[in-house]
């Protein structure tokens, strides 16, 4: 029997994406500093600076290679994931990030195969069993194919918390897969 499919996004589930792009953000408009708190939708053009842009926010070069892994126990858990099930890890890159995403996945787990890494928008289209992510259209979108589902809890994802099973830190995360499939 094949292995279930577990799909894993990469920012702000693996590694922290958001702080770090608030981080460059208030260096470049100390004037109109972010907070993560203030994060509440993935629109944030109504409350970054004025003269912010996507590209400027999300496509600074290099930040992709240089976010923190999202905790101590991350590594580890989706090692020991990897010995039970097909995990593959599905990020929305945008095309000028993807090198540095994939060199960020072979420094920090480079026990996830080239084979397995998929760069996908509309990840409710792949044929994954559960899916680990902290951005609500995906979670919406694979519960509504029939999918099973990891909340990663954040400030943008608030409003659906309560409909969903939430995972605050990987310590523990195969348990609770495996509790979810079986
Ligand atoms: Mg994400």
């Amino acid at each position: 029997m094949s292995k279930k499919i577990i799909a894993i996004d990469m920012d702000d589930t693996i590694c922290h994406l958001i702080p770090k792009a608030i981080h460059y953000h208030n260096i470049m408009y100390p004037d109109l500093p972010l907070t993560l708190e203030q994060i509440v939708s993935f629109d944030l053009s109504g409350i970054w600076h004025p003269a912010c842009t996507d590209d400027l926010f999300f496509g600074r070069p290099g930040l992709y290679e240089e976010l923190d892994i999202f905790d101590e126990y991350t590594v580890e858990e989706i090692r020991r994931m990897t010995a039970d099930y097909d995990v593959i890890i599905v990020t929305a890159a945008r095309p000028s990030s993807v090198a540095e995403k994939w060199r960020w996945l072979q420094r920090h787990l480079p026990f996830i195969p080239f084979e397995n890494f998929f760069v996908a928008k509309r990840k409710y289209l792949l044929g994954f069993d559960l899916l680990i992510d902290d951005g609500p259209h995906n979670i919406l979108a694979a519960r509504d194919t029939g999918k099973q589902t990891i909340l990663i809890p954040r400030p943008w994802n608030a409003g659906i918390q309560q409909d969903f099973v939430l995972k605050d830190s990987w310590k523990g995360m195969n348990e609770l897969v495996r509790s979810m499939l079986g």
